[in-house]
């Protein structure tokens, strides 16, 4: 589209187009969703997001909008690190599902919110040869529309780049995750 921009990724020297969207248009896209999941990792954890993101779950589902969170098993920097996080943000415990239970769902998905994950959303886990290739993965992909919650093009943890975001269907929404979910709270 229009708001493409031809992007060199830091780090592993892979380039491809990177589609950004911004804050506005994340609210407009939720407001035609009808199922909606969340999958957070550790920089959901570092811009201490978990507080609007619990009152932006709480809007949508107000709206009628299914929401669930998707958490992998070792995403953050601790066990239950999301879990602990989501928890303290008031989310009810019902729509917090782990890997193995939301996997087969995200064909099924208008809008996955990857909100500062990156290794445990990476498809190049599925590819002989990545240095991740065999981790289990969040299946994000398979949604109708990703948009992912970072600040740069910079890798996670394990330090390989991700062919996520530079998919047809997946946007980057640049910048710390609580601000920006904040900008889109007051956008709806
Ligand atoms: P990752 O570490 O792969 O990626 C986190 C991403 O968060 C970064 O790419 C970073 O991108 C982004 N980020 C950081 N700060 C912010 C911010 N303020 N706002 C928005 N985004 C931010 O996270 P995952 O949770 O997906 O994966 C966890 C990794 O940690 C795995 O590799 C796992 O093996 C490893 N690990 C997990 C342990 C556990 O027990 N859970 C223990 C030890 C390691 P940017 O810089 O562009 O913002």
């Amino acid at each position: 589209g229009t708001d493409s921009t031809s992007a060199a990724s830091s780090g592993s020297g892979q380039e491809g187009t990177v589609h950004e969207t911004t804050a506005g248009e994340v609210a407009h896209l939720l407001q035609s969703a009808r199922r909606v999941v969340i999958t957070p990792g550790y920089g959901m954890a570092v811009a201490q997001a978990q507080y609007p993101v619990a009152t932006l779950t709480e809007m949508l589902r107000s709206e009628g909008v299914e929401v669930t969170f998707g958490i992998h098993p070792v995403a953050g920097r601790l066990p239950g690190h999301m879990n602990v996080l989501l928890a303290e943000a008031k989310v009810p415990y019902d729509i917090v599902l782990e890997m193995d239970e939301i996997n087969d769902d995200f064909a099924d998905t208008d809008v996955v919110l990857v909100i500062g994950a990156n290794d445990t959303v990476n498809p190049a886990a599925n590819e002989p040869g990545s240095p991740i290739s065999g981790m289990p993965v969040l299946k994000v992909w398979e949604a109708g529309q990703v948009v992912v919650f970072k600040r740069s093009m910079n890798a996670g943890y394990a330090g390989v780049q991700n062919p996520l975001f530079f998919n047809e269907n997946s946007v980057m929404c640049f910048g710390d995750a609580k601000a920006t979910v904040q900008t889109i709270l007051n956008d709806l």
